[in-house]
């Protein structure tokens, strides 16, 4: 299952840097065209958690929308799945975001 060895990863990466913390609090930047499914990490979460400096923090997950410019005419909008089309009908699209998984905030108890 994809989305364990990512939250297993999210998990590592918060305990390497904070071995000492309590964490109450973690924020997931996923983005829409990441592949990642948030449930699946939510479900994964408190059982890969379970025993580490997350053991009892609340997993918030922003997912971000996708954003692409056009190679052909500059514009620039909003894509929610890879198989996007400009308006101007060219499929050559540079992808701007959506595609991270980013930590973007770890709260912890002082
Ligand atoms: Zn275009």
């Amino acid at each position: 299952m994809h989305e364990l060895s990512i939250t297993q990863s999210v998990v590592d990466t918060v305990c390497e840097r904070m071995p000492d913390a309590t964490v109450r609090r973690i924020r997931l930047d996923i983005g829409r065209l990441s592949g990642v499914v948030a449930d699946s990490v939510r479900f994964c979460f408190d059982l890969v958690a379970e025993g580490t400096v997350l053991d009892g923090a609340v997993l918030e997950i922003v997912e971000s929308p996708g954003r692409a410019r056009c190679r052909a005419c500059d514009a620039e909008f909003e894509v929610n799945d890879l198989l996007a089309l400009c308006g101007c009908g060219a499929q050559e699209l540079e992808l701007l975001a959506g595609q991270e998984l980013m930590i973007k905030e770890v709260e912890v108890a002082a």
